[in-house]
């Protein structure tokens, strides 16, 4: 007997969903490693480019082992249409590109991925696309960046690197009352605890690399939306542009989903313990961790997060602190990497932002002092003692 998958709890979609089995039966799904696919005739290949008959053609355009991860996403994420792209860059770029002409305006919060912010500040402006940066908190801030030639709002929530959270249905509210767009870049909450399309944004993007995968081998990227939205902006884009996830990492990365909740949850149990150590040690002025009641914007978060996630970021009041606390660490890597079974901690100001203008970061609040830490899958026992052994020494 067959049952919906949509109406399957997270888990069993994230184990089951989008397997489409070949004729033997396999358990593990298959890994397609072809390029392209022979047709039984000339008119069955007419009818495939000319999409009267379904099936797949050459691998930029679709792969059955890619469309298994995409299925699977889509079905967690409750979204009717899912891409997969080479990384998450190239899925924020497409996703910005195909909504935007020349001569349209796009309001972006201003705390964001390095790369993102390369491709809205340096990139959009050469086609003639002009960007205003606001401070997603304030919903007074995305009103008045409104231009007649607004299509999108760009947010990123919790944002990098200091995990500031914006209301998405409000901004969803004010994109739409704009006639734009909202795409929202989810990698910090994680499919698992934030579902962006329900609170009312029009896209959603990943970078597989981070949780999804969570265990360090490949890139990969993913943008989520209604079906009509999705063929009309990114079809042809996607099909001419080639920026394709290759069937292994899709494979990679159909596996990872298999285990993400289990691995995100437990990650989020360690991130809130090592976020409470660390705000209750002397050498922190600040800790900000999503799942801790002071945080900055926790009323929001209650309302549209289901957890906290596995980010804690916080403030040792210098460079030279930061830096003796990284070079301190015995188990948690140095590295600018998240969401990964490995925990991972890093100096923003001068690795992932360091190309920032520094008027710009401090607009962010982001001072020389602030470390952020992706919380593993280690014993929280053996992370504690790492982390604070750290922090005696900063
Ligand atoms: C890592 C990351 C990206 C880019 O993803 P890649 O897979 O590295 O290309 C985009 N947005 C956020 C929030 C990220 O953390």
């Amino acid at each position: 007997m067959a049952e919906d998958p949509n109406t399957w709890q997270q888990e069993t979609k994230l184990v089951r969903g989008g397997m489409a089995r070949s004729p033997y039966g396999e358990i593990s799904e298959a890994l397609y490693l072809t390029q392209s696919f022979a047709y039984e005739s000339a008119s069955a290949a007419d009818k495939r480019f000319s999409g009267e008959e379904p099936g797949f053609i050459y691998q930029r355009f679709g792969n059955p082992t890619t469309q298994m991860f995409e299925d699977r996403l889509a079905l967690l994420e409750g979204a009717e249409q899912c891409r997969a792209t080479a990384s998450g860059m190239a899925a924020v770029h497409v996703a910005l590109q195909g909504l935007v002409r020349t001569g349209d305006h796009i309001v972006a919060g201003r705390a964001l991925f390095g790369s993102c912010r390369w491709i809205l500040s340096e990139l959009m402006p050469r086609y003639g696309v002009e960007v205003t940066f606001v401070d997603a908190t304030d919903i007074e801030a995305w009103k008045n960046a409104v231009r007649p030639n607004t299509k999108v709002f760009l947010v990123e929530t919790p944002a990098n690197p200091l995990l500031e959270v914006t209301a998405i249905g409000a901004v969803a509210d004010v994109a739409h009352a704009a006639g734009a767009k909202l795409v929202v870049d989810n990698v910090f909450a994680t499919p698992i605890f934030q579902k962006p399309l329900a609170l009312g944004a029009d896209i959603v993007v990943y970078s597989a690399t981070k949780h999804i995968d969570g265990q360090g081998r490949v890139l990969g990227g993913a943008i989520l939306g209604a079906s009509e939205l999705m063929t009309e902006s990114y079809k042809d884009l996607l099909r001419h542009t080639g920026p394709a996830l290759s069937p292994f990492n899709a494979w990679v990365l159909l596996k990872g989903l298999e285990t993400l909740d289990l691995r995100v949850r437990r990650q989020t149990e360690n991130a809130a313990k090592i976020a409470d150590a660390i705000g209750a040690h002397a050498k922190c002025n600040q800790v900000i961790y999503p799942g801790r009641p002071d945080h900055p914007q926790a009323a929001i978060i209650a309302n549209q997060m289901s957890g906290g996630g596995n980010v804690v970021a916080f403030d040792l009041g210098s460079r030279e602190a930061a830096w003796r606390f990284l070079d301190t660490l015995a188990i948690v890597d140095i590295s600018n990497n998240l969401g990964d079974a490995k925990s991972m901690a890093t100096h923003p100001s001068t690795t992932t932002h360091r190309s920032m203008p520094e008027a710009e970061r401090l607009s962010i609040g982001l001072t020389e002092g602030w470390v952020r830490m992706s919380v593993g899958l280690e014993g929280a026992g053996d992370l504690t003692r790492d982390v604070e052994r750290a922090l005696d020494a900063a």
